[in-house]
């Protein structure tokens, strides 16, 4: 979908967008089903994580925009939470798992990748893998977060991942009454940003 017609569907649903391009896959180069939308802060913008599902005939999910996916990860040796700059281990290969660096790796284009860390059948870079530590932070964070809110509302039972994602954005975007007496004092990442996602594609990793 091009970036004019995100921006002019907002429009047409009331949100000013001022900035809209496809993010691209850093390694492949190609465009993803991920698009960064930037837009003036206020109430109502922010009220896009809730109620905007669909653009252009599209189903999307709209989300806050993180710094960064996932821990930092060794380009080296697919090692978590340290530099390839001062890594010593041996180096694995991202695609195939070979003990090489990621650039002298002859795996071909259309040869299945096989992940170093957990042997499935991804880069070793990918977040889904069960071996990425973030998943489980984020799962962690979520059921703390659930617990939190059981205390006032209990949530309706089954949420799915996607939702889920969605709805720990909104209310992160939401200063909640309790926790903070005066104007927010943290301010939030990026708040001027979000991305559009577009799930059906994106679940093809899942
Ligand atoms: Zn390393
Ligand atoms: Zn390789
Ligand atoms: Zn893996």
């Amino acid at each position: 979908m091009p970036p004019m017609e995100i921006i002019s569907d907002l429009d047409k649903q009331g949100f000013r967008v001022d900035d809209c391009h496809n993010m691209i896959n850093r390694k492949t180069g190609a465009p993803m089903p991920l698009f960064m939308v930037s837009m003036i802060r206020s109430d109502f913008h922010k009220s896009i994580f809730r109620t905007v599902s669909i653009i252009n005939y599209v189903k999307v999910t709209v989300e806050i925009l993180r710094k960064k996916y996932g821990p930092p990860q060794c380009f080296r040796c697919q090692g978590f939470f340290h530099s390839s700059k001062f890594c010593t281990r041996t180096p694995r290969c991202v695609k195939c798992a070979g003990n090489h660096l990621a650039k002298e790796c002859e795996k071909l284009l259309g040869d299945k990748p096989k992940c170093c860390l957990c042997g499935g059948e991804h880069p070793a870079n990918f977040l889904g893998c069960p071996k990425n530590p973030k998943p489980r932070l984020d799962a962690e964070k979520e059921k703390k977060r659930q617990q939190r809110a059981a205390l006032t509302n209990p949530e309706p039972p089954k949420v799915n991942f996607w939702e889920q994602r969605t709805q720990s954005a909104t209310q992160r975007q939401q200063p909640t009454s309790t926790s903070q007496p005066g104007p927010s004092t943290a301010p939030p990442l990026n708040p001027n940003l979000s991305q559009v996602k577009i799930p059906h594609l994106i679940s093809l990793n899942n």
